[in-house]
């Protein structure tokens, strides 16, 4: 069975071969006759027919009686066919493969259009760029289709690493595939960018496939849906829009605040919400935000939303990301150190995408000069990481930590006390907070009772002379800085 995506659009399994696909076909041919007149309708595209559509390869199949008639459409009318098909179909580039030769009777009748009958005859793959190639039908036959369509099938629960920041949206989306649409419905989960959200929902999708191949389960963004609805309005297809979505068991949409501000779509997937929920179909959804805080959201539409579970993900700390560093160089059978995976975990801290990024550039890094994958290397390679920490540390935070390792009192740290232990640990406050800021000398220097930057200067360039030979304080320095970024 199928799980449907939103380039999908139209793509259910049931409606692959019946009325909606050839419907689009049949709009294509409208708009090209007025684009290119009757005549050329008649003659070329009359004798072509709607072959199939491969929406994970975002491929349409055309077959024309000979090779005559496809050489001379693919050479004329090839970017007006691709210009059409992708607006009906609600995707920027389509693919047209031509294929020639008589339908295999039994494979229209029962197999769903992605199983495309290329191998009658040969065939022409077009791309966007108006490139005619000749390929043998083998090369045309599809890649192994899985009946998982969009949902990417990497993005499983063994993949995702479970931390304290994520561990709640994590168990709660593992039981809503024990039992979907009765226990947490709808299942909401927001939290940052690149912390893990989309992922979960693919997991979802996977695992409730894995366990009942016959559910059907559509993963969708929001900002598609609004499309997909809009072309629908645009086509007077909205009640096979809405027919579509409400076939679903699973519907697994992502990123719905991009709903917001929509109000006609809105207005839609209200009906398709209520419809799926009376029915107890599970219903999962992604944002960045909580629900009552999501504005541009219809009320009735927001206490929807929010009516079932609502679960957070944070920023992970440094353990978390320190697993999921070695989780994602095993999946790539690259085994880093564990220095190394501490080094990027501690780099980089706003989200796991780049976490991964960075992880990526430096095994590409590695492995393209073939050099090993050392602290080195990668602080060679993340030079600009570094940068990106600068943000998220605040004074508050580092004067705490300062108070912790040196056992010292915050007023005396920020007040006019000149003695020398008191002033070396303000030092390096002022050496870290240059260090995991992006504060100028000035502010620190306001921060610490109204000092001027020519004092926070000579400080930090007293620390760094003091680090040549201080083993100990260059051991505090660093526990404090990992201390420091791995609380976020
Ligand atoms: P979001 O949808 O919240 O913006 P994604 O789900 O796209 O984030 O995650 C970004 C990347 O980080 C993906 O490659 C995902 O696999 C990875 N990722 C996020 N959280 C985890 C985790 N806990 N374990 C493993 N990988 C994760
Ligand atoms: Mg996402």
């Amino acid at each position: 069975m199928h799980i449907w995506d939103s380039d999908e659009c139209i793509g259910i399994e049931w409606l692959k071969n019946s009325v909606m696909m050839t419907d689009i076909w049949t709009s294509c041919l409208h708009i090209i006759r007025d684009e290119v007149g009757s005549r050329v309708v008649e003659t070329w595209f009359k004798a072509v027919m709607w072959d199939g559509w491969d929406a994970i390869a975002k491929t349409v199949y055309l077959r024309a009686p000979n090779s005559f008639v496809q050489e001379w459409v693919c050479k004329h009318y090839l970017s007006i066919l691709q210009t059409n098909l992708g607006r009906l179909l609600n995707i920027d580039t389509v693919r047209i493969v031509f294929v020639t030769g008589p339908k295999e009777i039994s494979k229209e009748s029962s197999g769903p259009l992605t199983d495309n009958p290329v191998s009658a005859g040969s065939g022409i793959v077009a791309n966007a760029k108006n490139e005619e190639k000749r390929l043998p039908a083998m090369l045309i036959k599809q890649p192994a289709l899985s009946s998982y369509g969009y949902v990417n099938r990497s993005y499983l629960f063994d993949t995702f690493v479970v931390g304290p920041s994520n561990s709640l949206s994590y168990a709660a989306a593992h039981a809503v595939t024990e039992k979907p649409g009765c226990l947490y419905n709808p299942l909401f989960i927001y939290g940052g960018s690149g912390l893990g959200k989309t992922h979960l929902l693919h997991a979802i999708g996977n695992e409730i496939k894995g366990k009942n191949k016959d559910a059907i389960v559509l993963y969708q963004t929001a900002d598609r849906f609004v499309n997909e609805f809009i072309s629908a309005i645009r086509f007077d297809r909205v009640h096979k829009f809405q027919v579509k979505y409400q076939a679903v068991d699973v519907l697994l949409i992502d990123d719905i605040q991009f709903i917001s501000n929509k109000e006609q779509t809105q207005e839609a997937f209200f009906h398709i919400f209520n419809s799926l929920y009376d029915a107890h179909k599970q219903i999962v959804f992604s944002s960045d935000t909580v629900p009552y805080t999501m504005s541009g959201i219809a009320e009735r539409l927001r206490s929807r939303l929010g009516c079932g579970l609502v679960t957070d993900i944070h920023i992970p700390r440094l353990e978390t990301k320190i697993a999921i560093l070695k989780k994602k160089a095993a999946l790539s059978a690259t085994l880093i150190p564990d220095e190394v995976a501490y080094f990027i975990a501690s780099r980089v801290i706003s989200n796991i995408r780049e976490l991964e990024g960075a992880l990526i550039r430096v095994m590409a890094f590695a492995s393209l000069t073939q050099q090993a994958i050392t602290v080195e290397l990668s602080k060679k390679v993340l030079n600009y990481v570094g940068q990106e920490k600068k943000t998220t540390v605040d004074f508050d935070t580092i004067v705490t930590e300062l108070g912790r390792h040196f056992s010292c009192d915050r007023a005396l740290l920020l007040s006019h006390n000149r003695s020398k232990d008191i002033a070396l640990v303000r030092q390096v406050g002022m050496f870290l907070m240059k260090k995991m800021t992006d504060k100028s000398l000035r502010d620190i220097g306001a921060f610490f009772g109204g000092r001027n930057h020519a004092t926070v200067m000579h400080a930090i360039s007293r620390v760094e002379q003091e680090l040549r030979f201080n083993q100990d304080l260059e051991q505090k320095i660093k526990h404090m800085e990992s201390s420091l970024t791995s609380r976020y």
